[in-house]
């Protein structure tokens, strides 16, 4: 029997990719963003891979930790900051950089006795509305900071629509970023992967990408290789059984496919409970013995059900990919309804990580 679901980890394209980041970047420095447990490709073997980066960003102070545990010596960010004094103690003592994007911040660090020399990166909201200050607060903001010891502050801000190409939202953006920063001479950081490799001309002395890391195109009308990218991580299992399922028989829970003609289907052993979306319907494409197949009926927990009627090379063992080379994870997202952020991300604990 060979082996079920694990997700194989190709480094050589993950340095690929930064190449590749670098070049396009041009004399920008790359901060590679590896929050969510690198996206699902495993924190600390991606960062070990990724050592040509400039720095690291993670969403919390548990993976910064985690990072400085596996001595990794670079830059690290904590993109939202820190909610705590002890987690500002913590932070300071690994010498984690910090976003400040909230006055409560600025009060730990006011609050902070002896605290040391940080890099304190300022978020300016210029209009996803999420994180940041406002740019009719920031100059309050950036005079607190500045009366604080001398942290070595930069500049940020993230941009809500640059996966649309033409949403004029981005410019939006782009000009309220210059009116806010006008005169400062801060390092400055804007372009996450599709600022990056959009058209805008986003600019910045730091870029942040995540996706793009991972071989997958945030654009829908553009695929990863279109951007010169190669994908990252294989979701493989095999074929467990082969079924024949006569005419008018139906397959699954719900009976939700049926046999038209005298049918193979193949049962492969992955499911939602190794991350799969249930959303996945009849008809997403599985690559079975390297040849896309339909998915037919409901994905189970631990099983799909494919249809290879007509194939004589599929028997159990067969390998079974649900996204790599030739089947790419940005177009199983859209089977999903979904980004292939949120598929990358959910791949589960229960599958194995393996580098090749
Ligand atoms: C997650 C994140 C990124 C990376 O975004 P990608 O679209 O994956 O490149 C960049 N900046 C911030 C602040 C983030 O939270």
């Amino acid at each position: 029997m060979s082996r079920l679901i694990r997700a194989v980890i190709d480094t050589q394209a993950l340095r690929h990719n930064l190449s590749t980041i670098r070049a396009r970047a041009g004399s920008a420095r790359v901060m590679a963003v590896v929050k969510a447990n690198a996206y699902g490709h495993g924190l600390v073997p991606t960062a070990l891979a990724l050592a040509g980066a400039d720095a690291f960003g993670v969403a919390r102070l548990e993976e910064g930790l985690a990072l400085r545990a596996a001595g990794i010596k670079a830059p690290i960010m904590l993109l939202e900051g820190v909610f705590s004094a002890d987690q500002l103690g913590e932070a300071a003592r690994h010498n984690l950089e910090l976003a400040v994007h909230d006055p409560f911040q600025i009060e730990l660090l006011e609050n902070f006795p002896r605290l040391k020399r940080l890099v304190l990166w300022i978020k300016i909201d210029t209009g996803m509305n999420r994180l940041g200050f406002a740019p009719t607060e920031f100059a309050l903001a950036l005079t607190r900071l500045r009366a604080l010891a001398a942290h070595e502050i930069r500049l940020l801000t993230h941009l809500a629509c640059a996966d649309e190409r033409t949403n004029p939202m981005t410019q939006m953006q782009l000009t309220r970023w210059r009116e806010a920063t006008r005169g400062l001479s801060y390092p400055t950081s804007i372009a996450n992967s599709p600022g990056l490799f959009g058209d805008a001309q986003v600019g910045g002395d730091w870029v942040r990408p995540g996706l793009a890391l991972y071989g997958a195109s945030p654009f829908a009308d553009r695929l990863a290789s279109d951007l010169g990218l190669r994908p990252v991580m294989t979701l493989t299992t095999s074929v467990i059984a082969v079924r024949r399922v006569p005419p008018g028989e139906r397959v699954g829970y719900g009976g939700a496919w049926v046999a038209e003609r005298d049918s193979s289907i193949a049962i492969v052993a992955s499911g939602y409970g190794d991350g799969l979306p249930r959303s996945f319907g009849n008809g997403t494409p599985v690559l079975v013995g390297g040849v896309r197949a339909p998915l037919a009926g409901t994905v189970s927990m631990d099983m799909i059900a494919v249809d290879v009627t007509g194939r004589t090379d599929v028997r159990v063992g067969t390998e079974a990919v649900l996204w790599g080379p030739g089947l790419p994870v940005e177009e199983m997202a859209r089977h999903a309804g979904t980004i292939p952020y949120e598929l990358l991300c959910s791949v589960s604990q229960r599958v194995p990580l393996e580098p090749r």
